[in-house]
């Protein structure tokens, strides 16, 4: 299904911005990118994991930047927060079911949104790659054949 990937995306972060963290997280969306054909089950699962992930690891007041580009057949999707950071050890272990950081503290969750994003990111035939520094901050791409 030939989805309208702006309006999509800023729907999302509209519904995020009520639902998941009201005023604590100031989402920033740059980039351009009209259609493409997704899923659009997938791409919620996707992307509201990263999202709510994105806020919930970052200290109040701050901001996580979201931009959606397309390049030839892909279209990527860039999530940066500024928040906790993820440990090197805990990165292999990400998408693993129930897998938690060990910096988590008491910010509460099962562990199983990732492991999901792996899942639709894989059914969608895209790639996940993650950078991270603790302390820093938090960098997520995922890139979705268009076609
Ligand atoms: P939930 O099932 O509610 O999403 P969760 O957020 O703990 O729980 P995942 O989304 O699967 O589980 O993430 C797995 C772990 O990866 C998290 O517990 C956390 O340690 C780490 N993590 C994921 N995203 C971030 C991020 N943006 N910043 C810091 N740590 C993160
Ligand atoms: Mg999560």
């Amino acid at each position: 299904l030939d989805l309208n990937l702006e309006k999509f995306c800023l729907d999302l972060l509209d519904e995020l911005k009520l639902t998941e963290c009201q005023e604590r997280i100031q989402f920033v969306m740059t980039g351009d990118c009209h259609h493409g054909k997704l899923d659009r089950n997938l791409l919620t699962h996707i992307l509201r994991n990263l999202l709510t992930n994105a806020a919930k690891y970052s200290p109040d007041g701050s901001t996580v930047d979201f931009e959606l580009t397309c390049q030839d057949e892909w279209v990527i999707f860039r999530v940066q927060d500024r928040g906790i950071g993820i440990p090197l050890e805990d990165q292999k272990r990400l998408y693993e079911t129930f897998h938690r950081a060990k910096n988590v503290g008491k910010i509460a969750g099962t562990g199983l949104g990732l492991s999901i994003v792996k899942q639709a990111v894989d059914l969608h035939k895209g790639t996940i790659d993650v950078k991270s520094q603790v302390g820093k901050g938090t960098e997520f791409v995922v890139k979705l054949p268009r076609v």
